[in-house]
């Protein structure tokens, strides 16, 4: 069992027994449903838009090469410079060069979980600059300390009052249970950032391939600002964030609002497309747009688990799931949780490293059902454990599957092992919980139930002879 494997089931089990935790998750989820269900109806025909939306994104990523080069191409004509990485490393370096080239201090960025992926904060950090978050969420969990809870939500597991309590300790503000008091509190704090700013970061939500342009799309307006105030903007984003065309966004918007955050459309929705050009009296005078591989395109040549780059980020399948509703977005340990996280996660990390997270699905496949692009993730799961499964096979689970065949394949043998189960499940008992319990790791939270004492088939072949008698 790897260590990461050790790491999720202890913490799962911490988690799971924490009721106050589950219960904040749970409520916040609940809301989020309702809020959703209501938008979706918006649509009329969720299902066609769903479809519209995977054949898109189907298109985009089968021709990446050729909508990447036209998206680099105009981003390039109007001033950008674009920079190509194979590697969390190199896109780290290339960013913290372009930091240290204009003898920067302070960075305000807004939320990209892009910059998550490749650990860009502490890279800055050691390399001597002052990092500041923008986003809300995301400003409240880097003043814990900690990476965000979720994709879209990144403080959900955090009521007012912790807040107000971070906030008394950390920005020495007063206490307020007030949810725009909290807000102001923050915004006087990150103003003063945004001002004193050299440099700000950006994610990207789409990138359009006809007019090399990136959408950016937000509720609090601070990625405007990030982009807007300091002179030099990096935009960091994965390479699978193309559309083709500008006028896929009219789908992509809304869907992305409903599917993430049960809106109609999100609050600030803005397009950059370089920085400030002649005459414009606004904008930054230098633009960076880094493009980022970090094992998409094995993901790519991979034609089974291609359609996992169609994903927008929208955190709906984490929102569903009830592995995720149980065990919180920590416990993962991943930049991107919950079923999204656990198919492309083993080949962003390693497979044997993180396979435990596709065994940690009850594959009802809520989350395929709600995927806006129609990622079929719970297959994914099922592809990633065989593909773990058979890469290095497991002595023990093999020699088990082999007993469990023959004695399934031999109603003699079924037979017999029946009634051992019915002869020694009372004894069971005795061991339960111990290290003779043979079914501990099922006993240790689950009942076990007891074996009929009468099977479906001998109560069928009593009835059966039964009714022939009459
Ligand atoms: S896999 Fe689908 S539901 Fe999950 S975050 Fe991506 S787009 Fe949203």
């Amino acid at each position: 069992m790897s260590s990461h494997s050790q790491e999720f089931l202890q913490q799962a089990d911490v988690v799971t027994k924490d009721l106050r935790h589950r219960g904040l998750i749970q409520t916040a989820l609940r809301k989020y449903e309702v809020a959703r269900d209501k938008k979706k109806a918006a649509f009329g025909d969720w299902q066609s838009a769903r479809q519209a939306a995977a054949e898109t994104k189907w298109e985009a990523i089968n021709h990446m090469d050729q909508y990447l080069a036209e998206f680099a191409d105009k981003l390039e004509a109007r001033g950008t410079k674009v920079h190509w990485c194979s590697t969390a490393d190199q896109a780290r370096d290339i960013i913290v060069k372009i930091i240290a080239d204009k003898k920067a201090r302070c960075v305000i960025k807004s939320k990209a979980m892009t910059a998550e992926e490749i650990h860009l904060n502490a890279a800055m950090e050691k390399a001597g600059f002052e990092v500041v978050e923008s986003d809300l969420g995301e400003y409240i969990v880097q003043l814990r300390k900690e990476p965000p809870y979720h994709i879209v939500f990144p403080a959900m597991h955090l009521t007012r009052d912790d807040i107000s309590d971070l906030f008394q300790k950390e920005l020495g503000s007063a206490p307020t249970r007030e949810p725009e008091e909290l807000t102001m509190i923050a915004r006087r704090a990150l103003r003063k950032k945004y001002i004193e700013a050299d440099i700000g970061i950006t994610g990207a939500n789409f990138a359009i391939a006809e007019t090399g342009m990136i959408s950016l799309t937000e509720n609090e307006g601070n990625a405007r600002l990030t982009a807007a105030l300091p002179k030099t903007m990096i935009t960091l984003m994965g390479i699978e964030k193309l559309l083709p065309k500008m006028e896929d966004l009219a789908l992509f918007l809304p869907m992305l609002a409903t599917a993430g955050a049960g809106q109609t459309v999100t609050g600030y929705n803005t397009l950059y497309g370089g920085p400030k050009q002649p005459g414009e009296v606004d904008g930054p005078e230098e633009w960076h747009v880094v493009l980022l591989d970090n094992q998409r395109s094995i993901l790519l040549a991979d034609p089974e688990q291609r359609d996992s780059l169609h994903c927008i980020r929208c955190g709906a399948c984490l929102n569903v799931c009830p592995i995720f509703r149980n065990v919180g977005g920590h416990t993962y340990g991943t930049t991107y949780s919950g079923p999204i996280g656990s198919v492309i996660t083993p080949h962003l990390r390693g497979l044997q490293s993180w396979k435990h997270l596709s065994g940690s699905s009850s594959l009802c496949g809520a989350c395929t059902e709600t995927c806006p692009v129609k990622i079929d993730l719970h297959h994914h799961l099922l592809q990633n454990r065989r593909n773990a499964s058979q890469e290095e096979p497991n002595a023990m689970e093999q020699t088990a599957y082999k007993a469990f065949g023959m004695v399934a394949n031999s109603p003699g043998m079924w037979q017999v092992g029946k009634e051992l189960a019915r002869m020694f499940q009372p004894l069971h008992k005795f061991v339960l919980g111990s290290k003779l319990d043979p079914a501990k790791p099922w006993t240790a939270t689950r009942d076990v139930q007891p074996v009929a004492q009468e099977s479906f088939k001998e109560w069928w072949q009593k009835h059966k002879s039964a009714k022939q008698a009459k």
